[in-house]
């Protein structure tokens, strides 16, 4: 049962989208959810119709305020995906909303590159210690340029972005990407999507930009090191790894690009979140304020941090996420704060505009609960025979050691 547990964790990845305001979170996050299948009506921001964007407020403004959390499911993994605002206003529901992530996809515009906004997040990413990838979104747009995108963020945010994708086409041309991972061609128009090989005209630039990518890998990682001078080249496989690496420890930056216009080329994205990102299992255990660690063991004692409270036409929704132990519907937790006790009702996955009724959550999940009263962001809701008042998590601690 144990190890049954476990292993379905590490297919759990929750993540949050980081981004300046407009360089395309929400459509990004619509797109995910309409090639996940969790939502069948292609959501547009212009007109209001946004799933992610419960609050009317939100939709009239055509902005994230309020962060909420949707899963959906790629590759036979659950994915959270908790809404961070972009706007600087809300930095406090960014910062509440940082700390239960394991990952991040941060989203900048191809033709504006790094914004003051993306480095302020990016900063307090850092500070929580949260590993990312970036997409380089609007490829389609006039000026849009991923190389000038990449250079702004060695120069304002991270000295190692890795790029895996050569766009193929410029502007309203742009159709695809070359994956220099395993260098091939994902063409895509509409819904229909193509791979097939390197085209002819790009060969000669997909290997030479392959070629940087195996040496800055090399520089930065001891095992793809030994690979490359005794080869002297990286295997796909020997790459991929690296690259999880070297994402979980910060080291690196993964860069994909593509445009949130174009559906299916979100695909990568997804796939790039499955293989780089950490799951559960693979964050640093929560500590309680005395500093005893709680592991994300569904059999350890309760403890669940809540980040977000709404009111739905449902009733008040509490958001949380189980660090470990399980939380079963109808259970009686302890507010560690308080000291008094809270009923939790329901138990709801959110997936976008849907709730689905659950019995349990496990350590490593995000949910949302009906039935607490008095919980707020921040709460600590815990085992009634196993007190214990979180922390946040350690902030620059590396999850894997890379050399
Ligand atoms: P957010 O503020 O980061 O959530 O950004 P939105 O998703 O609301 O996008 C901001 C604007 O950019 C909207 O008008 C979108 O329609 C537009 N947009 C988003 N993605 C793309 C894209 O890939 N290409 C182009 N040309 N526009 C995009």
């Amino acid at each position: 049962m144990r190890a049954h547990l476990s292993s379905a964790l590490a297919t759990v990845r929750n993540l949050g989208i980081l981004a300046h305001v407009d360089a395309g979170k929400t459509t990004v996050t619509e797109r995910m959810l309409y090639i996940t299948g969790a939502t069948y009506k292609r959501g547009e921001v212009h007109d209001g119709t946004t799933v992610t964007d419960f609050d009317p407020q939100e939709r009239d403004r055509g902005i994230t305020i309020f962060a909420a959390a949707v899963s959906c499911t790629w590759d036979g993994h659950r994915i959270n995906l908790i809404d961070t605002p972009g706007h600087v206003d809300f930095s406090d529901e960014v910062e509440r909303s940082l700390r239960v992530l394991d990952g991040a996809i941060a989203v900048f515009d191809g033709v504006a590159g790094v914004e003051p906004q993306s480095e302020s997040v990016w900063r307090r990413a850092d500070r929580y210690g949260v590993p990312r990838i970036a997409f380089i979104n609007k490829l389609d747009r006039p000026g849009a340029d991923l190389d000038a995108a990449v250079e702004s963020i060695r120069e304002r945010l991270h000295p190692a972005p890795l790029v895996v994708q050569l766009p193929i086409g410029r502007e309203d041309g742009f159709t695809g990407v070359v994956d220099l991972i395993a260098m091939r061609a994902l063409v895509w128009s509409g819904d229909a999507y193509e791979t097939g090989p390197v085209p002819g005209d790009l060969v000669e630039e997909a290997t030479r930009r392959r070629r940087l990518l195996e040496e800055a890998v090399a520089e930065l990682h001891a095992g793809a090191l030994e690979e490359f001078c005794a080869q002297p080249s990286l295997s796909q496989e020997t790459l991929t790894a690296a690259l999880r690496d070297l994402t979980r420890t910060g080291a690196g930056v993964v860069v994909l690009c593509g445009s949130a216009y174009r559906n299916r080329g979100i695909e990568p994205l997804l796939d790039a979140v499955v293989r780089y990102l950490p799951s559960p299992l693979d964050v640093p255990a929560v500590r309680g304020q005395e500093g005893e660690e709680r592991p994300a063991d569904p059999e350890a004692p309760l403890a669940a941090l809540v980040f977000k409270v709404t009111s739905a036409a449902s009733g008040r929704l509490t958001y949380l996420r189980v660090y470990s132990g399980t939380l079963r519907k109808g259970d009686t937790v302890l507010d560690a704060g308080t000291g008094k006790t809270e009923r939790v009702g329901r138990i709801l996955r959110v997936q976008a505009d849907r709730h689905a009724d659950t019995d349990v959550a496990v350590a490593g999940d995000i949910v949302a609960v009906v039935g607490p009263k008095a919980a707020r962001a921040g709460t600590t809701l815990c085992a009634q025979d196993a007190p214990l008042l979180l922390e946040p998590p350690a902030a620059t601690e590396p999850v894997v050691s890379v050399a």
